[in-house]
């Protein structure tokens, strides 16, 4: 009979190259997706992402249906309170003799997942996310051994075993790295091409209504709803960035603009995540476009370094050093999160235009999110665990495995170095440089103290001042701390005490 073998198919994992799916006789298999209450709301997710998740489940649903696949959807309304609850639900109905699930993103549900067996009575097996291009054991392999895991040598290893971008057996070009072209601030010097708006079809705007009715509290607004939800529109959007934004993507992928909140960024990392797109068709892709000469190699370069390199690299680093890492907290970080980093009220004009968008739209690109949000945090000491959990709540794309790293190790160096090999600690300056918020700011990026001062400049001090002996071990910090001990006692004095009142009266900046 249909029915024997259960897949569980969780709302991070729609893909095509399930590897349950992958192996599966649609006839003798049925499909369980659900949408339940824990996974909703274990932090106070982005409306935007229950949003997407709910509709690309629901289109995904109706896509395995189309080939076959018996599929126990539950809705939200259904009310079913867990992951495991739904599995008892659905295995009981189709009497099936196994399930099979695909190893989760997060080390919480891995470790619920492995008690499954005893508590259902069928035997539960976890299979490997063959969907990422290095394996957990692959990146166990590669670091064991290595005193420092740096991103830079993963990703040379990557290039070679995918043989993306090499000449027989070369780095293209004859450089592994083209990062120094990927720094040029934003002065508005060119237009931003303008973003297709995708239409939303009925199943999207039935689940808008019921994200909007059942999480009035979580942050999102619903009304800019504008994510693909099906395979065919996620590569759609993966091929206008091709098409209008991979060319200028390695020249601004460092830049923060007024007017963008995007700028020539690819927009795509909600889909790899949840499984509309595979990483490695993204990369070839973008090669592609580099070998028919529409991009730059420094563009292309730029961007399949992120791709294969830090996203694969992060998530080994999550799963190499999970549980202990989400503990680690190397600056003692512990002052409360401002109000304001939910609801973007600051006059810092930087900050708060990156906190509303983030709040509003589930989206900040990465220099918003590390020099912007992050660095502030990094700079005030503000905890690591109410930043970690502000992350992972407010972003469309972020699941534990990608978030964690990024935010507490790069973020944050809450891991004492081992993603970062110095903190990404910066004043004013750099977000001058980088962009041009400074212009529209009620704060000065070239003062230091004083009501009008920029307040990551005295922030940035304190910070140097306040670790001194942990950075001075750091033989990349040996300048920055040289020349913050050479400045007259009196000048660092009055520097610190002007970043104390700061961080005194943070709620009202
Ligand atoms: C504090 C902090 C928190 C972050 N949290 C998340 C998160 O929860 N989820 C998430 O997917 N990314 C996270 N990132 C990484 C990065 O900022 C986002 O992947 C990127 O901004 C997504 O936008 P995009 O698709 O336009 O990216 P693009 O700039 O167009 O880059 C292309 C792709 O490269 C990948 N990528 C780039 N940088 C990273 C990185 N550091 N780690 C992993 N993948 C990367 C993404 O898949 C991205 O889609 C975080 C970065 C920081 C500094
Ligand atoms: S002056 Fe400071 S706070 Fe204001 S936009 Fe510039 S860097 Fe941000």
């Amino acid at each position: 009979m249909s029915g024997n073998t259960a897949i569980l198919v969780l709302g991070d994992q729609l893909s095509w190259c399930h590897p349950a799916l992958q192996q599966a006789d649609p006839e003798e298999t049925v499909v369980i997706l659900a949408e339940v209450r824990e996974e909703a709301s274990y932090v106070r997710h982005n409306r935007h992402k229950i949003a997407l998740l709910f509709s690309a489940m629901r289109h995904f649903a109706l896509a395995l249906a189309e080939r076959g696949f018996q599929v126990e959807y539950y809705r939200f309304e259904d009310g079913l309170p867990s992951l495991l609850a739904a599995c008892e639900r659905a295995l009981a109905q189709w009497q099936c003799e196994r399930l099979l699930i695909c190893e989760p993103g997060e080390y919480r549900l891995l470790e619920q997942m492995t008690g499954w067996a005893e508590v259902s009575g069928v035997p539960v097996e976890i299979l490997t996310d063959s969907r990422f291009l290095s394996s957990r054991q692959d990146f166990s392999d590669w670091a064991s051994g290595r005193k420092q895991l740096r991103m830079e040598y993963f990703y040379r290893d990557m290039r070679k075993r995918y043989g993306l971008l090499m000449d027989a057996g070369q780095p293209e070009g004859g450089k592994w790295n083209y990062d120094a072209d990927n720094r040029t601030g934003w002065r508005s010097q060119c237009d931003v091409p303008a973003r297709p708006q995708p239409v939303l079809d009925e199943v999207t705007r039935e689940v808008i209504e019921c994200v909007a009715a059942h999480f009035p509290d979580h942050p999102g607004d619903l009304s800019t709803f504008r994510w693909a939800v099906t395979h065919e529109a996620a590569q759609g959007e993966l091929d206008w960035f091709c098409e209008h934004a991979l060319p200028a993507f390695g020249t601004y992928q460092d830049a923060l603009a007024e007017e963008s909140p995007w700028l020539f960024h690819g927009l795509i990392s909600m889909y790899l995540n949840c499984g509309l797109l595979e990483p490695l068709a993204v990369c070839e892709q973008v090669e592609a476009a580099y070998r028919r000469g529409h991009c730059s190699l420094s563009a292309a370069e730029g961007f399949i370094r992120q791709v294969l390199g830090w996203r694969e690299y992060v998530r080994g680093l999550y799963w190499h050093h999970m549980p202990d890492y989400r503990e680690r907290n190397a600056l003692s970080a512990e002052r409360p999160l401002p109000e304001w980093f939910w609801t973007g009220n600051t006059e810092m004009r930087c900050l708060s235009q990156a906190l509303r968008q983030s709040l509003d739209l589930g989206y900040a690109h990465h220099i918003q999110r590390l020099m912007v949000i992050g660095n502030f945090a990094l700079l005030a000491g503000l905890s690591v665990s109410e930043v970690c959990d502000w992350y992972l709540g407010v972003y469309l794309d972020a699941y534990e495995w990608v978030e964690l790293p990024n935010t507490l190790g790069m973020a944050l160096f809450a891991d004492g170095g081992i993603m970062a090999s110095k903190p990404y600690a910066a004043s004013g300056k750099y977000i001058q440089k980088q962009g041009n918020h400074c212009k529209s700011c009620r704060y000065d990026p070239k003062r230091v103290t004083g009501e009008d001062a920029c307040p990551y400049n005295s922030l940035y001090w304190h910070f140097i001042n306040r670790h001194n002996a942990l950075l001075s071990q750091n033989p990349r910090m040996g300048l920055i701390l040289g020349g913050w001990r050479k400045r007259g006692d009196d000048d660092r004095e009055a520097v610190l005490r002007w970043a104390d009142r700061t961080l005194e009266r943070i709620e009202t900046l």
